[in-house]
């Protein structure tokens, strides 16, 4: 079993994000963890532990879960503890923003169990980092890792966003070796969308910033995977990258379609089959969790069909593949003579190039 919690607060939106959020000044801390833990009560004897003999992995998401009270993480893990049987082995994750990260509350994490942080760097440019209205500066992100390496958190990871306009004049390739000079075991690069109801949205709208540029957004990717395979990083997934070994435990399972329950608000769920989703807004979960309610707002349940073309699309994003049999060859043979995909053994996987064309390639599939 592998569990997520979502953690809703953050210090402000950044102008490219749409995940559900509530921006607040003083985070409620208390509030969230009794919120959590009432969620949590109520999914023990649930049948998506039947099979389920540990967790093997907890991740805090968000939002922002560094903005949380360190004991507030160390709360939420000793009762998942005190319900469960945690593999020794588990990685505990928390995702940080640079300016959050201090030595007494890395410490803490690290006390509280937390091996793996995964730092929202994004740019290492303060023009970009102002654009995206992101709380740190550049420095802070180095500074953020130093701390976290010295209070003993050896798995880190940094997010970096690409694909950014080019009126901000970004050096790609510069950003990428300021990353690469902290040495990350693990990175994770996303391309900016343009995302209805945020601040970017907006000024696209009002013609202030020219929407995503393809060609921009595809050079950018491909320059990533040529510099960080150079830098002997494995491209695993289609936005991920790790050292040999130190491949995201917890986001595998899911491409691997293994078991996972979601806590907080607008969290996923999904067990064999089935999927299930909470309330989105913080404000709605937590007068649910408050009443003693259910937090659920949708459930679903996957016939064969979409059962098979979830395993197809998520084989497709990552560096395994699928099992070539699995799709006709009439398909994949002009995935193949483009370079998109390459067939070795029994597997077809898809190439950088594919990745680029993922959605249209799956797609075809559906
Ligand atoms: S810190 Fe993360 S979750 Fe919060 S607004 Fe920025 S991108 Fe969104």
């Amino acid at each position: 079993m592998h569990v997520y919690l979502h953690v809703p607060f953050c210090a402000r939106r950044c102008s490219y994000c749409d995940f559900a959020i509530a921006v607040r000044r003083e985070v409620p801390s208390a509030t969230y963890v009794g919120a959590i833990l009432r969620e949590w009560a109520q999914w023990q004897g649930h049948e998506s532990w039947s099979g389920s003999e540990a967790v093997e992995s907890v991740y805090f998401g968000g939002g922002t879960p560094s903005r949380l009270d360190a004991g507030a993480v160390g709360a939420i893990l000793e009762r998942i503890a005190a319900d469960r049987t945690v593999s020794p082995a588990a990685e505990v994750t928390l995702e940080a923003n640079p300016d959050d990260v201090s030595p007494d509350r890395a410490a803490a994490w690290a006390r509280a169990g937390v091996n793996r942080v995964s730092l929202g760097a994004q740019s290492f440019d303060p023009a970009v980092l102002g654009w995206m209205h992101r709380t740190h500066s550049a420095e802070q992100i180095g500074a953020a890792v130093g701390v976290l390496r010295e209070a003993g958190v050896r798995e880190l990871s940094l997010d970096l966003i690409f694909g950014v306009p080019g009126s901000l004049g970004r050096d790609w390739r510069s950003d990428l070796e300021r990353a690469l000079a902290l040495d990350p075991a693990h990175l994770s690069l996303y391309g900016l969308t343009v995302e209805d109801h945020t601040p970017l949205a907006r000024w696209a709208a009002r013609g202030e910033v020219a929407p995503v540029d393809e060609e921009r957004y595809a050079a950018e990717f491909l320059e990533a995977d040529s510099v960080l395979a150079g830098a002997g990083y494995e491209h695993y997934e289609v936005s991920n990258y790790a050292r040999l070994g130190r491949r995201a435990r917890h986001n595998s399972a899911y491409w691997r379609r293994a078991p996972y329950i979601g806590l907080g608000p607008s969290a996923h769920s999904g067990w064999g089959r089935h999927r299930r989703w909470n309330l989105r807004e913080w404000a709605a979960y937590e007068r649910a969790m408050a009443a003693g309610q259910s937090p659920v707002a949708g459930t679903e349940s996957l016939e064969d069909p979409a059962v098979e073309l979830e395993e197809l699309y998520l084989g497709l994003r990552t560096r395994e593949g699928v099992p070539a049999g699995r799709l006709p060859g009439e398909t994949t043979a002009p995935w193949v003579s483009a370079g998109w995909a390459v067939a070795s053994g029994d597997r077809l996987r898809l190439t950088p190039e594919g990745w680029l064309r993922l959605d249209a390639l799956a797609a075809v599939v559906d």
